[in-house]
């Protein structure tokens, strides 16, 4: 095989709770992921020439090893001493810095492609546990589906998959970095926890209104007060119809659940013109099986 395309989904949460603080300063979570089909696009080509060379639509992104498709690379060729090169070139669609998961799930991609471009024969659980060495949110990604993730995110639990539905995703004009967000978190002071458990229930039941009206993510009492334009565009999505709408991750995007079609692509448009979001999707769930 010279060259493979793959697709990198994104994820977000439908629940997040942190629960704790380790003694080495992470936070342990409990979080419902869910995998949408919205995605980066990758192309691995098979090169004479040894070494790793990656290309991105991004500028500003690294093209080193700081890049987490460059990492997932060298840790499959350093392992099985492969000693041909690969040129990786990476469309990224996936807001960036935005708790979507964009760059873990392109190193997770990264990982099954090489798998299977050099024939290595690793398995799935395999591949996750060399993932969590490159990102804590990289096994899901491998995994992809609806999964509780507990632990630093790495401990995942399938879950029965989410009902279909549309999703639009919204991410303000703003950076908010994940280490900002943890450091001002008062784990021990919150007021109220999603109930997750609940929301685990209402997979089981298959029921996307309960789902959506247990959603909660305790980072928006950080992110919400500094950054007031995430509770504007959840009340838009709202007001527009959404079952439930909610900060993905450490932020700083938004999604909306919408269980009519016509009502999510309305608030598509109403927040394409508006001044809230600089970026826009509309899109669905992904789960295992399907087509992406
Ligand atoms: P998470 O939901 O796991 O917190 P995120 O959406 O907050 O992820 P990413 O988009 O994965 O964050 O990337 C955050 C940082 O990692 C960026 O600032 C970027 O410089 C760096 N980075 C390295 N490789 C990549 C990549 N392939 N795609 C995006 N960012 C990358």
């Amino acid at each position: 095989m010279k060259e493979i395309r793959l697709k990198a989904l994104a994820k977000i949460n439908l629940g997040l709770d942190v629960v704790g603080k380790r003694e080495d300063g992470y936070h342990e979570v409990r979080m419902i992921m869910q995998t949408i089909k919205l995605y980066d696009e990758i192309e691995i080509h098979k090169a004479d020439k040894p070494g790793i060379r990656v290309k991105t639509n991004l500028q500003y992104l690294p093209v080193n090893e700081n890049n987490l498709v460059y990492k997932a690379a060298q840790l499959l060729m350093d392992e099985f001493g492969i000693s041909k090169g690969v040129s990786i070139k990476l469309r990224k669609v996936i807001p960036v810095a935005a708790g979507m998961a964009g760059g873990s799930s392109d190193a997770a991609a990264v990982l099954v492609g090489l798998n299977r471009m050099f024939e290595l024969g690793l398995t799935k659980q395999e591949l996750m546990e060399r993932g969590v060495k490159i990102g804590a949110d990289v096994p899901y990604c491998v995994m992809r589906g609806t999964a509780l993730a507990e632990g630093i995110g790495e401990k995942l639990t399938k879950l029965p998959p989410m009902p279909k539905c549309s999703l639009l995703i919204a991410k303000p004009g703003i950076h908010v970095s994940t280490k900002f967000v943890y450091s001002n978190l008062k784990a021990d002071q919150l007021a109220e926890h999603p109930d997750i458990d609940g929301q685990i229930q209402a997979l089981r039941d298959g029921d996307l209104r309960r789902l959506a009206s247990l959603m909660g993510n305790v980072l928006e009492t950080v992110t919400i007060p500094a950054y007031p334009v995430i509770g504007e565009i959840k009340e838009e999505m709202l007001n527009c119809g959404a079952a439930g709408a909610m900060m993905s991750g450490s932020g700083p995007t938004v999604f909306g659940l919408f269980e009519d079609k016509e009502q999510a692509r309305a608030a598509y448009e109403r927040l394409r013109r508006g001044s809230l979001a600089r970026q826009v999707y509309l899109t669905r769930v992904f789960n295992n099986g399907g087509a992406v």
